[in-house]
């Protein structure tokens, strides 16, 4: 009797439990469902799909060549499945899990009609497991990495299948092109395409082209000049590479590697968030926040507009916001800048910049995108009460982000080391080139006053 393969955010052959318990089953029909309809779904940004489209493409390939097909459908996940194994005969669906609380419904939906049976192997630890001495779950991510830490390293990687049973007769596919995943017209996203090469094999590239460089991750990551981060995310955030391949790899006994493996918990962290707060995408994580007062977006609708498009006169926000807008990523430590300069300068509220985020980011995720924007923002459960109100000028000369800074902001293009990150103090008007929008002691004040309100 055939068995489905329900793919999801993880779309490998290689380290996938859900394929190889399903592979030891019977014949296999992996489907994607293209689920814009479950209630409270978050609907795919458009750098999302755009990678969507190149994964699932790269994945179909692969599974031919594995001797299988990827059937493609759309609707509600708890209505395609079921139709789809009546269609085959099937009664058994195997998947990976997910923590999106949009998933967790459906499935709950679908394990009351099929056999429903969900694998670890996305995340370092099975999220929820981990538990604090007083038995709760964890809210900090220190003490949580700690005791993930304890549990390390995790299984090793599981063997890639070459051979998946195929059943007798195919069901119906749709075709990816009618998916429209990728734009038309005008053409967005070809300096994503000049970047990235989405599905396992880009993965796989590009965990080997940052192996070697992993010891000097520390200092290396929070220099946007350079490039000293893996540069992974998409890959993990889509399961086109599994974080134990990702550990076993990198993981060396001398140390060195202990700071790229704490922030690969990150994401097993944000996912601990999520299952605390499913609704933490949208909800403050702590309720004082619930009555801050952030600026009314329609009066606030130039400013926004201006960070959006990488014209706020601070060259650092600038270039992070214009990296992401032509790549579909930008730089670790650009993003707490840029998240920063939305909340505290200009006094918008995080969920704004949580959108652009989601619609622009090609690794676009559920869980890291609103645990980073909260603790910006500070209203995030793991936050303290204790304010931050980040120098940009500061920020962008102390992490050397000169090249950086010449290389998204064309206008800035041709001024020298010490005049870059801020040429409007050095009396530089470039052509082109915004006056800042906004004052960063004023803005200072504003914030600090406005933080107050929540603290009395
Ligand atoms: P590396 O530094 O090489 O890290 C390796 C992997 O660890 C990353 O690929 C990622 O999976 C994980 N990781 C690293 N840092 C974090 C972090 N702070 N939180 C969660 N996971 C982390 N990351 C996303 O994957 N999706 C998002 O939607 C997202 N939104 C963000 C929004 C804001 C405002 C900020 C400040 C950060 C956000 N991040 C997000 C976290 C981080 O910026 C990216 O994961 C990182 O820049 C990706 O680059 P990299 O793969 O080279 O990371």
């Amino acid at each position: 009797e055939p068995v489905i393969l329900w793919l999801r955010r993880d779309l490998r052959l290689g380290d996938q439990a859900a394929l190889l318990a399903a592979c030891a089953e019977g014949p296999v029909v992996p489907v994607y469902v293209m689920d814009d309809e479950t209630p409270g779904h978050r609907r795919m940004g458009a750098a999302s799909r755009w990678w969507l489209h190149g994964s699932l493409a790269s994945l179909a390939g692969d599974l031919r060549a594995s001797g299988s097909r990827l059937v493609l459908r759309r609707g509600r996940a708890d209505e395609v499945l079921p139709a789809l194994a009546r269609e085959v005969g099937a009664r058994r669906v195997h998947a990976l899990h997910h923590y999106e609380p949009w998933w967790r419904n459906a499935e709950r939906a679908i394990a009351r009609v099929l056999d429903l049976v969900l694998h670890d192997g996305n995340y370092l630890h099975p999220p929820g497991l981990l538990k604090s001495g007083s038995g709760s779950p964890y809210r900090i991510f220190t003490p949580f990495w700690r005791a993930l830490r304890e549990t390390m390293p995790p299984p090793e990687p599981m063997a890639r299948t070459d051979k998946i049973p195929a059943p007798s007769s195919w069901p119906a596919s749709e075709h990816l092109d009618d998916w429209s995943l990728r734009p038309s017209s005008p053409d967005w996203a070809t300096g994503m395409a000049q970047a990235w090469q989405p599905g396992e094999q880009g993965a796989l590239d590009r965990l080997e082209a940052f192996a070697d460089s992993a010891g000097d991750y520390d200092v290396a990551r929070n220099l946007p000049s350079v490039e000293g981060s893996s540069r992974l995310s998409p890959h993990l955030h889509f399961g086109e590479i599994s974080p134990s391949l990702v550990w076993h790899r990198i993981a060396r006994r001398d140390g060195r590697t202990e700071p790229y493996l704490r922030e690969l918990a990150w994401r097993d962290y944000a996912q601990t968030v999520i299952l605390q707060h499913p609704r933490h995408g949208s909800a403050n994580g702590r309720a004082q926040f619930d009555d801050f007062p952030w600026r009314d977006l329609r009066e606030a609708a130039g400013d926004f507009e201006a960070w959006k498009r990488g014209r706020t006169g601070y060259p650092i926000v600038d270039a992070g916001m214009r990296q992401l807008w032509t790549t579909g990523w930008m730089h670790n430590r650009v993003r707490m800048i840029a998240a920063s300069f939305l909340v505290k300068h200009l006094l918008i509220d995080w969920r704004h910049g949580e959108q652009w985020f989601w619609d622009t980011l090609i690794d676009a995720d559920y869980g890291n995108n609103s645990v980073n924007w909260q603790w910006v923002a500070g209203t995030g459960i793991d936050s303290s009460m204790f304010v931050r109100i980040m120098a940009p000028l500061g920020q962008s000369a102390k992490f050397d982000a000169a090249d950086y800074i010449r290389r998204w902001v064309p206008e800035l293009a041709g001024l020298p080391d010490g005049v870059v990150h801020d040429p409007e103090s050095h009396g530089f008007r470039p052509s082109g080139y915004p006056a800042r929008i906004i004052d960063h002691r004023a803005a200072r004040e504003r914030a600090l006053s406005a933080y107050a309100t929540v603290r009395a």
